[in-house]
């Protein structure tokens, strides 16, 4: 039993026929009955790590484990993994039953259709799919089809459950519901599940961690709030957090940090949240919207190009430097475009990159 280490991935690599090296040595675990997301932009590699998690594809170096023992050499049918692809893939000439008690009707590990039958029942019904059981997945929407996959996926009863962008063709309002049925279902059923998916926000709601990846590289593993309070660097500042972070170019010298209309003294800032020394140079000072409001007393002077209305709040979008910027305010705000106001930062919430995005405050 590997209970933290579930699931652990070592110095996997994947490079593609065409010489594209889409994963780069890239290591994490998964403890037992978590559900992990894998996040990232279109194209940095989460699909990849899927399919050499099922062994639809051979890692080029590096070894998976599951509960501690390689898999790499396991066949797909042997890894006990269920798959949920993103297009559900189901069959469409087959009832949703027929769907969901396949798995158990074929292959080495087939059973009699009677208890095969039995078990896809008890799996419907967590789903919520049994008053569904003579339809054909033509005749359904897109989350009761998202529900037929899922059941499908668990009958086996896997170890380890695969979710690839399984929310994507469903509409925004469904979308909500239905990932919260996903987190309490895998919860129930105590499954350990990889979820990929593009979407910050949806990844914040339901992971119990999330691994956030660009470029075959991992750039954060971590709980959801440290991603907002914590990014490693300035591509996970960037890419967790609606509305986005604000950037602002500075230059640091004499003790200040400079940029093209506001001042703040280095000593202003607090000295234990520095990576490292702040050298004399060119940075990029970045604040959430919610950290840099509206003051009086403010050291930042904005005009405001627009208010838009985001539900609870308002966003002032200004622009700075020619850069368009944005500050996140209560409702009853009585501030309007065209005002010219005075922002003031959290210094204890900004961020400070190097123009290469590594974090030193
Ligand atoms: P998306 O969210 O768009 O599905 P992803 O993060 O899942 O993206 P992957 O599908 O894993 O990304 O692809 C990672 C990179 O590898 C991409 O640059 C992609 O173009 C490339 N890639 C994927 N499959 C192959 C292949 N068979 N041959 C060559 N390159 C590939």
């Amino acid at each position: 039993m590997n209970d933290e280490k579930f699931v652990e991935v070592k110095n996997l690599k994947k490079v593609y026929d065409n010489g594209h090296e889409a994963i780069k040595n890239v290591s994490f675990s998964v403890k037992k009955g978590d559900l992990v997301c894998l996040l990232g932009p279109s194209g940095c590699g989460k699909t990849t790590i899927l399919n050499m998690l099922a062994g639809l594809l051979n890692p080029t170096s590096g070894d998976i484990l599951f509960d501690g023992k390689s898999v790499v050499n396991t066949e797909p049918k042997d890894r006990q993994i269920g798959y949920v692809f993103q297009n559900y893939a189901l069959y469409p000439h087959m009832t949703v039953l027929q769907n969901v008690m396949f798995p158990l009707t074929v292959g080495k590990h087939k059973i009699a259709k009677d208890k095969a039958k039995a078990i896809a029942e008890k799996y419907m019904k967590t789903t919520q799919i049994m008053e569904l059981a003579d339809q054909k997945p033509g005749q359904l929407s897109g989350g009761q089809q998202q529900r037929v996959a899922i059941a499908r996926a668990l009958v086996q009863q896997p170890k380890i459950l695969l979710m690839d962008e399984p929310l994507s063709n469903l509409d925004a309002r469904l979308r909500l519901k239905i990932r919260e049925e996903i987190r309490s279902l895998v919860k129930e059923v105590g499954i350990t599940t990889l979820f990929v998916t593009h979407d910050q926000e949806e990844a914040l709601s339901i992971g119990d961690k999330i691994i956030l990846f660009n470029n075959g590289v991992i750039q954060q593993d971590d709980l959801g709030q440290n991603f907002y309070l914590e990014p490693n660097n300035y591509f996970v500042a960037n890419f967790v957090g609606n509305p986005v972070i604000d950037n602002f170019k500075v230059k640091v010298a004499d003790g200040k940090i400079k940029a093209s209309d506001f001042e703040i003294s280095v000593s202003d800032l607090d000295q234990n949240r520095f990576k490292r020394e702040l050298k004399d140079g060119e940075y990029v000072l970045s604040v959430r919207p919610e950290n840099i409001l509206p003051n009086e007393d403010g050291h930042v002077s904005a005009h405001v190009d627009d208010v838009e209305l985001i539900g609870r709040e308002r966003i002032l979008k200004f622009t700075h430097d020619g850069v368009q910027a944005r500050s996140l305010v209560n409702l009853e705000t009585p501030i309007k475009p065209n005002d010219d106001i005075k922002l003031k930062m959290r210094l204890d919430r900004v961020f400070i990159f190097t123009p290469e995005g590594e974090r030193v405050y």
